[in-house]
């Protein structure tokens, strides 16, 4: 064994420690990190020939980057929708890697991480009120599960023309159908060779919200004279938190062949809470559903779940399947996650959320979820308040949308002049045609005293302007 590995086998109680209160040293000062950094990298570094073993390569990393890491699991980091971790996420996360689990089939020869991660779907299943019968797994991102979701959904619209698209290549445009879809989707429509310029826009909401205008979904689908479809819905838009209306949706699939995908990365975390889960009504008829787990659940990056209902698994292996490989057995005799998602090997992405799931229980996660929804409305109220600052758009759940009140006013610059005090940090959005301000609560960490923290330093920001 090389001299360095030797002497890292030996020391790894130390190594751990080492790490450990580091780790401990970071999330006891997490608040206090800046949340945004200016810096970047310049110097070159090569690899050693020798190496220099584990404990001066984590010197190395503290002289590189540690100061450089920011605060984005933090309270004060509202920009894009940014989850943070839980503590029992983090004890799942650390065993994850010290088991390095390969999650395949879920019982027989082999290991049973598999199994772990079918128990953490249904789990997740319950916690959203769900039905069982879907077939869920992990993913590294709702981009991917969104990927997971279409790909299975292409593949059925090929069987209803008597097609394997997953074999022959796609033969001819799929129609899909979409008001407000995230970015992330219009991408794997690319990935998927179905083209994101392909969608056929239908009109958001007479009632000026971002879901989808049901009149106009109804105007597209007769234009399609019968073809089946793929419906690309919302459930929680990035600005407004607007969903699409499940229940219509739902009739409309008395009258038309479609699949019906729900986008829900965030915003199906609404089923958790009570006063929320109705914007939600009639979900659970849906063909496929994704939800992030690295946002409103609070476990670390990567993760995040599909929801494919089981009748269509053989749409799901065709799409899957590794089918010239013998050894990997059977694709439909046996569950096996290889042949039901896109990746092959994978780390056990399931312990984080299962530990986080058992230790603070529905009830954990449905405090979070209206936790949020409350410091976004305290935020909302004082910016209503303050003769600076307007809302553009009501607060739906938990994202906000605000601009300077004085339009002759930069909002871009202010923004900008926000971020680099480190104190907070927010993303840009256009909405409605105007410069916007966007911050999303989704941080287990994040308290009132936070928002009173930020509205100073706003305040302190609009001083200057
Ligand atoms: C965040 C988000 C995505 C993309 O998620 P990633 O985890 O970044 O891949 C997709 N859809 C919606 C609605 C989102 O909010």
């Amino acid at each position: 064994m090389n001299d360095h590995l030797q002497k890292d086998l030996s020391e790894i109680d130390q190594l751990l420690e080492l790490v450990k209160a580091q780790g401990l040293d970071y999330l006891q000062h997490l608040d206090q990190r800046p949340t945004s950094s200016q810096s970047a990298i310049s110097d070159h570094l090569s690899i050693s020939n020798g190496g220099i073993g584990a404990e001066s390569a984590l010197a190395l990393f503290n002289e590189r980057f540690e100061k450089l890491i920011v605060g984005s699991s933090g309270p004060r980091y509202w920009g894009y929708v940014t989850g943070g971790t839980t503590p029992a996420a983090i004890m799942g996360d650390w065993l994850t890697s010290i088991y390095d689990q390969n999650p395949q089939i879920l019982a027989g020869e082999g290991d049973i991480s598999g199994a772990i991660e079918a128990e953490t779907i249904e789990l997740m299943l319950e916690l959203f009120g769900l039905p069982p019968d879907y077939i869920g797994g992990f993913v590294t991102g709702a981009t991917m599960s969104n990927f997971t979701c279409l790909a299975v959904a292409r593949q059925w619209i090929g069987s209803l023309a008597g097609k394997d698209f997953a074999k022959e290549g796609i033969t001819k445009i799929i129609p899909v159908l979409s008001a407000t879809p995230h970015s992330s989707a219009v991408k794997t429509l690319a990935l998927l060779g179905m083209g994101s310029q392909n969608i056929i826009q239908v009109k958001t909401h007479e009632d000026g919200t971002e879901s989808i205008s049901i009149n106009d979904l109804k105007e597209k689908i007769s234009l399609l004279e019968g073809a089946p479809f793929i419906l690309l819905s919302s459930g929680g838009t990035v600005n407004r938190v607007d969903y699409d209306d499940f229940t219509a949706i739902k009739e409309l699939r008395k009258e038309y062949d479609f699949w019906w995908h729900i986008d829900a990365a965030f915003g199906g975390f609404a089923a958790v809470s009570d006063q929320h889960q109705h914007l939600l009504q009639d979900w659970e008829s849906a063909d496929s559903i994704t939800v992030d787990c690295h946002k409103w659940l609070n476990v670390p990056y990567e993760s995040a779940v599909f929801f494919i209902k089981a009748t269509h698994k053989m749409h799901q292996v065709e799409s899957f399947q590794n089918s010239n490989a013998p050894y990997l057995g059977d694709p439909l005799a046996q569950f096996n996650y290889l042949n039901l998602l896109p990746e092959n090997s994978r780390r056990l992405k399931a312990l984080p959320a299962w530990f986080t799931l058992m230790a603070y229980g529905k009830q954990g996660y449905a405090d979070i979820v209206n936790g949020c929804v409350d410091l976004a409305r305290y935020f909302g109220q004082q910016l209503e308040a303050s003769d600076q600052f307007e809302l553009l758009a009501p607060i739906r759940l938990n994202n906000i949308v605000f601009s300077l009140r004085d339009q002759g006013q930069d909002t871009a610059l202010f923004l900008s002049r926000l971020n680099q005090t480190h104190q907070v940090f927010m993303t840009p959005t256009v909405y409605l045609g105007r410069q916007g301000i966007r911050a999303s609560f989704v941080n287990w960490r994040t308290t009132r005293a936070d928002v009173d923290l930020v509205m100073g330093v706003m305040m302190g920001v609009g001083e200057t302007f």
